[in-house]
């Protein structure tokens, strides 16, 4: 178990210190920016979708570790998922973050959800529980709002 959580935190750590698909889209279809003024992270995630399906997703701004790392590791398994695929796996990962009902995924989605796993330690930590949905919540936002880039915030 000790293993485990060691393992988890050198992915965050590794995450956090070198974000993946970290850099605005040149030609973004969508995208939002989150604020989470319970640790000042800001976070603008991009998308480029075609039809349903997410061709692309990066993301810039500055957070603390869990934010930088939670974005990052959104960004790897955003990438090529439909729409509702995307929505399957937040929520998901917010049912595990925040200790809510669990949330049942199709076989195909299983790894996905197991890259996401090192984040949600943080269900021992509410206050950082926002740091880690931050990046989700701009995901959501930017779907609904296109390239109006509106700010999310966390509540
Ligand atoms: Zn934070």
């Amino acid at each position: 178990m000790t293993d485990l959580r060691e393992l988890y935190q050198e992915i965050i750590l590794d995450h956090g210190r070198h974000p993946r698909n970290f850099h605005a889209l040149e030609h973004p279809t969508h995208l939002a920016k989150g604020y989470n003024p319970l640790c000042g992270d800001r976070v603008t995630v991009y998308l480029a979708l075609d039809g349903d399906r997410i061709v692309d997703v990066s993301f810039d701004g500055r957070g603390c570790a869990i934010s930088t790392a939670a974005a990052s590791l959104m960004t790897e398994v955003l990438k090529g998922k439909t729409v509702a695929e995307a929505r399957a796996l937040f929520a998901r990962f917010r049912a595990e973050v925040t200790g809510g009902e669990t949330v049942e995924l199709p076989e195909a989605l299983s790894e996905d959800a197991e890259r996401l796993e090192p984040l949600t330690g943080v269900k021992a930590f509410p206050v950082r529980v926002k740091c880690a949905t931050l990046p989700w919540h701009a995901f959501e936002a930017a779907l609904k709002g296109g390239l109006e880039g509106d700010t999310v915030k966390t509540e």
